[in-house]
């Protein structure tokens, strides 16, 4: 089934559905801890799961004479394979990631060839992030800047329209997509309203829902949401949720995703600086009382980010989706 089905269905019976995203394993690793982590959070019956995409990045080997040597390497290959894995012996529907970075067009169109054969259905379509040793982001040769242009890509995909051919394919693929959104701004954004501009333009090109990054503060999801739709954003923005577990997260979430942690919940951190569990325990309540008012705002679906660690977000699913 597409997520926005999916989405539609939940919205019309007023029932939020729980999703979430993994990460593939490292490289050299199996997929069994995959299965292991989906096993624990098969209770809360999932709509959908995510798998997210990582680039390459630059890695350092040390030759026997001391020298270096370079190359790019991606920490965490398998998006499509653990997706149509997953479909096959859960039957529940995933969502690849598919980023710009370190692409070209026609590589992208390969990795979209084989999601579709491998019957996947439903794509979230990024930008991915610069490089480590890069000031700003720069696409790769033949490569998007934007994710809109590799929206356009799909859509033109599912109209039989290939990159890399002048002449129209007789296949039509069925992609359904979803796009990131910012209820903080994006870091790179000249404006939060220039940032719902270019969202506006994912949309335009395609996109069929928007899956937000994280935030601990409801009222920014609330603001977001009502500025997208002054915007002419029509489409569901489903939230993004990570309940805060270690204190080491109160300066490294704010970091690695541009969100503001609430003086409430990061004084209340601060006060139990020595113990984890107590930690644990406040970040725990605070997503739950989040995630209470988003399903009494009859968001269709929450999107928990356990980052590999389905402890994590366990506690809360269990209050809002078991039975
Ligand atoms: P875009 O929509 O292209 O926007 C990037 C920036 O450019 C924004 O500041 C935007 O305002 C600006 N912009 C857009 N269009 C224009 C234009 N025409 N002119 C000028 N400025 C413009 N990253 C990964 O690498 N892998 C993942 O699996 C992954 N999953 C994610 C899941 C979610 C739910 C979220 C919220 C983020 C995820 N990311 C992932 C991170 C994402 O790749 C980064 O945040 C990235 O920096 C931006 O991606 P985007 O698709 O939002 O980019």
């Amino acid at each position: 089934m597409k997520v926005p089905q999916i989405i539609a269905v939940a919205a019309a019976a007023g029932k939020t559905r729980f999703a979430f995203e993994i990460l593939p394993p490292l490289k050299g690793d199996g997929i069994e801890p995959i299965f292991r982590s989906i096993d624990e959070l098969l209770e809360f019956d999932p709509a959908y799961i995510n798998i997210t995409c990582h680039r390459e990045t630059l890695k350092q080997n040390v030759r026997s004479d001391g020298s270096a040597e370079y190359h790019l390497e991606r920490r965490r290959p398998g998006t499509v394979g653990i997706a149509a894995a997953i479909e096959r012996k859960y039957g529940i529907p995933t969502v690849p990631h598919l980023i710009c970075a370190g692409e070209s067009k026609y590589s992208l169109e390969d990795q979209l060839i084989d999601m579709d054969f491998l019957g996947l259905e439903n794509l979230l379509v990024l930008r991915g992030d610069k490089l480590p040793t890069e000031v700003s982001f720069r696409p790769a040769a033949d490569g998007y800047m934007y994710a809109a242009d590799l929206v356009r890509q799909v859509m033109a995909m599912n109209h039989g329209t290939l990159t890399s051919h002048d002449t129209t394919a007789t296949h039509k693929t069925a992609f359904a997509v979803g796009v990131a959104g910012y209820p903080e701004t994006h870091a790179e954004a000249t404006s939060a309203d220039d940032d719902i501009t270019h969202l506006k333009e994912k949309v335009d090109a395609g996109a069929e829902y928007i899956i937000t990054q994280l935030f601990y503060d409801n009222g920014r999801f609330f603001s977001f949401v009502e500025k997208c739709r002054k915007a002419g954003i029509g489409v569901p923005i489903i939230p993004g949720i990570k309940p805060l577990t270690t204190f080491r997260q109160l300066t490294l979430l704010p970091r690695t995703f541009g969100c503001n942690i609430p003086r409430e919940l990061e004084e209340k951190v601060r006060a139990h600086t020595d113990d984890p569990e107590a930690v644990r325990r406040i970040g725990t309540e605070w997503c739950l009382t989040q995630c209470l008012e988003l399903v009494a705002a009859k968001v269709p679906v929450l999107h928990f980010f356990p980052n590999g660690h389905p402890a994590d977000i366990s506690p809360v699913a269990k209050v809002l989706f078991k039975d």
